[in-house]
């Protein structure tokens, strides 16, 4: 299991270093919004900040909640039951864990899921 362990502790950098990346911007697009706010908070420009803000602000929840589901992984790797299906209890799968090293399910059941 140790291809395992590694496998998420890059995903899990990966996702941290993206999260990073989101926030920098985040921070940007606010910095630049309290500028223009200054002007007039009905201004069109405003309207596009704003979308902007909650388009990153879904991706930041989206990377957080996959930084979680990494973190949860690894506990069930210390626990021993990483790479067993949680819905069946079947092996979920070398290829599939390769993919997606923080899969909870297996293919089948995450395709009955869906
Ligand atoms: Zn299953």
């Amino acid at each position: 299991m140790d291809g395992a362990r590694r496998r998420l502790e890059r995903e899990r950098d990966q996702a941290l270093a993206r999260l990073a990346d989101l926030t920098g911007d985040h921070e940007a697009i606010v910095a630049a919004s309290l500028d223009t706010n200054a002007d007039d908070e009905h201004d069109p420009e405003g309207a596009t900040i704003a979308f902007e803000r909650s388009q990153i602000g879904a991706l930041v929840r989206q990377v957080r909640h996959h930084v979680a589901e990494v973190d949860a992984a690894i506990d069930r790797l210390v626990a021993g039951t990483y790479g067993v299906c949680e819905v069946c209890g079947r092996d979920i799968g070398p290829a599939r864990l390769e993919a997606l090293p923080a899969a909870r399910t297996c293919i089948g059941c995450a395709a009955r899921r869906a």
